[in-house]
């Protein structure tokens, strides 16, 4: 079996990964990676300067799912992988210029413990009322999908999707509350209304099961260390890359080469690129779905339509190193969120030497600022030099003239744009995605994968661009 994989991003190279593999164990599985760009890699890259490991792109990967920590096993990096360092783990909301911290027991937006709650300076008196309230929502049948902003307006109120909702949502997907779906984005909540009625109840039922469900020798020991929240590799995401890179055969890679079209046929698929044309009897489409759907148009026009209607958002990072001796001292934790009613630019901005130990040399700071999402896409057409003095701006006027003031030059700053990145999972995703994969499954040969179906993150599009070869290959067994 001949398989184009189109697009060098993380899917792309596990899709690669994959049926390298296959072809190693002998498995008649050749393949050939196109990547418009000339490296590899996508969203994900990494540089050292300095000493400091600056993410253009992803930091880190969620620990909780496997398949990105499987996958660097695989590769060797074990001893590579970093943890979060969770003892320092403090989140700001940053309201009306000052950092609030998150308040403790706080679990996927829904609030657990009445003290913390109670005292918090994040919400209102009002909110707070509201939040005991929520005790007594009865449970509601799960209907059509709705906004993540609706489902925690309906339960917590609308300061909590200004204050929380809205910007945990554009720090993580660069995404708006209102457009995102809750059943693609926050499944487990819709869940839990069905089931309690209130996310409170549903969420301290959820914690007590998952006590009760621990080994009694765990229950009675101290507790052991928890899994750190997110995990990263000593050296950046890049190390993954590389690693991948270094496992696949060269002689299949073809960089800065764009596939310009696919076509079907009888035999199979025609990949056009740099002006040859060569078939295929399988295609992995790990590009934007965007991309995409440029590409599968004339192929079906309906299923075309239907991965152009996937939104996407663009970013931008902005990494900026300081000598640790000129910056005033940093408030404890890993960063800060900035809600979309503050009228900023920054969405986030991460204490990037406190979030992983050994990220940057001694006597050296890196902050990172998140900027762009649904709401600021024009900002990718500032200048670098205007969208630093903005940011070192901001970071003065939300951290204090004392710790980050305009006198304090970064050693070093590096802009990365990253227009139409981040797909935006929106009202509707789930029955869109249905859609789409019934589209594919009846043209043979086609598999897509990437960040814009089934999870943004990087374990899941590992785990899909796996999963897309896995099954051509089981295909071509049977
Ligand atoms: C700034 C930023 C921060 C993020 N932070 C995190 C994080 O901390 N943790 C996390 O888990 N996730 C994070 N994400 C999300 C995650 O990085 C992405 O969802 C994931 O890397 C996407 O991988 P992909 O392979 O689907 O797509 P991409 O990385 O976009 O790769 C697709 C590739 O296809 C190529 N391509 C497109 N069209 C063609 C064509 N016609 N021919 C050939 N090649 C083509 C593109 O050049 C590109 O290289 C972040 C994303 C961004 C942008």
């Amino acid at each position: 079996m001949r398989t184009a994989i189109i697009g060098g991003g993380i899917a792309g190279l596990a899709a690669a990964f994959e049926l390298e593999g296959a072809r190693q164990k002998g498995a008649a599985a050749e393949y050939t990676l196109f990547e418009a760009r000339a490296r590899l890699g996508g969203c994900l890259a990494s540089e050292i300067v300095g000493g400091a490991v600056l993410e253009r792109g992803p930091d880190s990967f969620l620990s909780e799912k496997p398949a990105a920590e499987a996958l660097c096993r695989e590769l060797g990096l074990a001893d590579e992988l970093t943890p979060s360092s969770d003892a320092n783990r403090k989140t700001y909301i940053v309201v009306r210029n000052r950092l609030i911290p998150f308040p403790d027991g706080l679990m996927f937006l829904v609030p657990t413990k009445l003290i913390p709650t109670a005292l918090t300076r994040l919400f209102s008196l009002p909110t707070k009322l509201r939040m005991g309230l929520e005790l007594l929502i009865p449970p509601r049948p799960s209907g059509q999908d709705e906004s993540v902003a609706a489902l925690v307006e309906r339960h917590f109120g609308r300061e909590t999707v200004d204050r929380l909702a809205d910007p945990l949502l554009s720090g993580i997907y660069g995404g708006d509350a209102v457009q995102l779906s809750a059943r693609a984005v926050l499944p487990r909540l819709v869940e839990m209304e069905s089931q309690y009625g209130s996310l409170t109840r549903g969420m301290l039922a959820a914690h007590r099961k998952m006590r009760a469900s621990r080994p009694a020798n765990v229950k009675n020991s101290s507790p052991s260390a928890p899994r750190s929240i997110f995990t990263a590799l000593r050296g950046g995401m890049q190390q993954l890359v590389d690693a991948v890179a270094a496992r696949i055969d060269p002689a299949s890679v073809h960089l800065s080469t764009t596939v310009s079209s696919l076509e079907k046929t009888g035999a199979g698929w025609q990949v056009t690129a740099a002006g040859k044309t060569e078939l295929y009897d399988a295609v992995i489409l790990a590009t934007p779905a965007w991309a995409a759907a440029e590409l599968l148009n004339p192929v079906d026009a309906a299923l075309g339509a239907e991965l152009s209607a996937i939104p996407y958002s663009s970013s931008i990072t902005i990494n900026l190193i300081y000598d640790e001796a000129r910056l005033g001292r940093l408030p404890d934790g890993f960063g800060f969120l900035v809600p979309a009613v503050e009228g900023r630019v920054m969405l986030a901005c991460t204490f990037v030497h406190r979030k992983f130990l050994g990220r940057a040399p001694r006597g050296k700071a890196v902050l990172r600022a998140f900027l762009g999402g649904m709401r600021n896409e024009a900002l990718l057409t500032a200048s670098d030099k205007a969208l630093v003095t903005t940011v070192r701006r901001e970071l003065s006027e939300i951290l204090g003239e004392s710790v980050v003031g305009c006198m304090v030059e970064p050693v070093y700053a590096q802009v990365s744009r990253w227009p139409r990145a981040m797909a935006q999972y929106a009202v509707g995703h789930l029955e869109r995605k249905e859609r789409i994969m019934a589209h594919v499954a009846a043209l043979p040969g086609l598999r897509l994968a990437g960040n814009a179906y089934d999870g943004i993150g990087i374990p899941d599009c590992i785990r899909l661009g796996r999963q897309a070869a896995k099954e051509l290959l089981a295909s071509q067994r049977a």
